[in-house]
């Protein structure tokens, strides 16, 4: 590397939540800091999340809500820079937002304003942009002296941030930059793969429940000792809706998973009562009571279906209960990271330090965000973990 670099104390690689967030820290420290980022604008993922709203963060963020081979790991960066420090962020910056369902807190304009709100901090602290910038060679000098080479010349730092993020949605930029750097020096990488994402059936399958395409269910889906209860919804490829996201993340190809498509009823005692009660009424219009006809036309066969209740046996209702409550199936893969909200996996966190977010042994290299492997729920974890993590390692950089 012959030219001169520009020189600064921090460089941080991906302008999206991590790397904005440990920039803007880092800034307020009165360190210069300069983000680079091959995107042409910053935060792409965070303006197309929680479907353009930006589903910033959860009242209910706790450690057992994110997955990694390290569960301590982000125990410590979670409580230093909590959801409520975000929160509050959001209030100061009078940006409207809301509460939904399971705590997670929206936006109530779009996604940008959260954008638009972090730039603006940054550039108040002196933070210097390098968008549209290629990334083509990392020198590491010594302790604390890194030169980069890219599109845009070569430059030069004491702290080097990697904040590329995970491998999901490559059409807006993701790449496994992240995890090369971490390789080139010797730190580990969990095996990545998509999490937050759709199942695929096999062929067979998705023609069975082709007509049900479009149909949402409110449904239990478990795997394991792992549940999850939200909806769930039938899509012309497979299985899609909140909770399938959130079970795909802890799914392994093969794996059965089980789904209860009525919930929080007992069905079979149910049945029972009403054969008592109603026993002319046929199974079929007692059962769309509770779940859509057309789901029904699938799943129970029409003998069945047909049948007056007071034709029914106990057993009868124990196999249309099972058949609606117990299904099981095995997905045949998932739609992949062109369809991932998150990415499972990546830079080890064993060798990272959980408060400063610094790589053991590696002074000055730190990775923060998603390219670690610490992967959240669905419903604002993610972000929260990308502005926890990236605020410890703005205080250290
Ligand atoms: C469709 C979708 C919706 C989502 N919705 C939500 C939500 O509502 N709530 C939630 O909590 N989470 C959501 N997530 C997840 C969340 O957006 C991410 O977990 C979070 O943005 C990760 O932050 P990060 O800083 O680690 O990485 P990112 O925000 O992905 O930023 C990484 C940055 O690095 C840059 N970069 C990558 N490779 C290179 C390279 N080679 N050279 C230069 N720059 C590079 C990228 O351009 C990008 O700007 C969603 C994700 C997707 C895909």
């Amino acid at each position: 590397m012959e030219m001169k670099a520009a020189e600064f104390d921090v460089i941080v690689l991906g302008a999206g939540a991590s790397g904005l967030m440990c920039a803007l820290e880092a800034g307020k420290r009165s360190r210069s800091v300069l983000i680079i980022d091959h995107a042409k604008q910053a935060g792409l993922k965070i303006r197309i999340s929680g479907g353009g709203r930006c589903n910033f963060t959860n009242t209910n963020v706790q450690p057992h809500n994110y997955l990694s081979q390290n569960s301590h790991f982000c125990k410590s960066a979670l409580s230093r820079f909590t959801q409520w420090d975000f929160f509050n962020k959001i209030k100061q910056a009078e940006i409207p937002f809301e509460e939904r369902s399971h705590g997670q807190l929206f936006g109530k304009d779009s996604a940008n304003g959260i954008v638009e709100m972090l730039l603006s901090q940054c550039r108040d602290h002196g933070v210097t942009f390098w968008f549209g910038t290629e990334i083509s060679g990392l020198e590491i000098l010594g302790e604390r002296k890194f030169t980069l080479e890219t599109s845009q010349g070569n430059a030069s730092c004491e702290s080097l941030v990697v904040a590329t993020g995970g491998l999901s949605y490559p059409s807006i930029g993701a790449s496994a930059l992240g995890y090369d750097i971490a390789q080139q020096v010797g730190i580990p990488v969990v095996a990545p793969s998509p999490a937050l994402v759709p199942f695929t059936l096999s062929a067979q399958e998705a023609k069975r429940f082709a007509p049900l395409s479009g149909i949402a269910v409110p449904a239990c889906v478990s795997l394991g000792e792992v549940s999850f209860s939200e909806n769930l919804l039938f899509t012309h490829r497979g299985l899609s809706g909140p909770v399938i996201l959130q079970i795909s993340s802890y799914w392994k190809p093969g794996q059965t998973i089980r789904i209860n498509m009525l919930p929080g009823l007992d069905l079979f005692s149910h049945l029972k009562i009403q054969r008592g009660r109603q026993p002319q009424k046929m199974l079929r219009s007692i059962l769309s009571e509770f779940v859509p006809k057309r789901l029904l036309a699938i799943f129970l066969y029409d003998d069945l279906a047909d049948r007056k209740l007071v034709d029914c046996s106990d057993r009868d209702f124990q196999d249309a209960s099972d058949r609606i409550q117990q299904w099981k199936i095995i997905p045949a893969g998932t739609e992949g990271y062109k369809k991932a909200e998150a990415t499972r996996g990546g830079v080890d966190c064993d060798s990272i330090s959980s408060k400063t977010m610094e790589a053991l042994g590696f002074p000055g290299l730190f990775f923060i965000g998603e390219v670690l492997d610490v992967t959240g729920w669905l419903g604002g974890y993610n972000l929260q973990w990308a502005w926890s993590s990236g605020w410890c390692a703005g205080q250290y950089v």
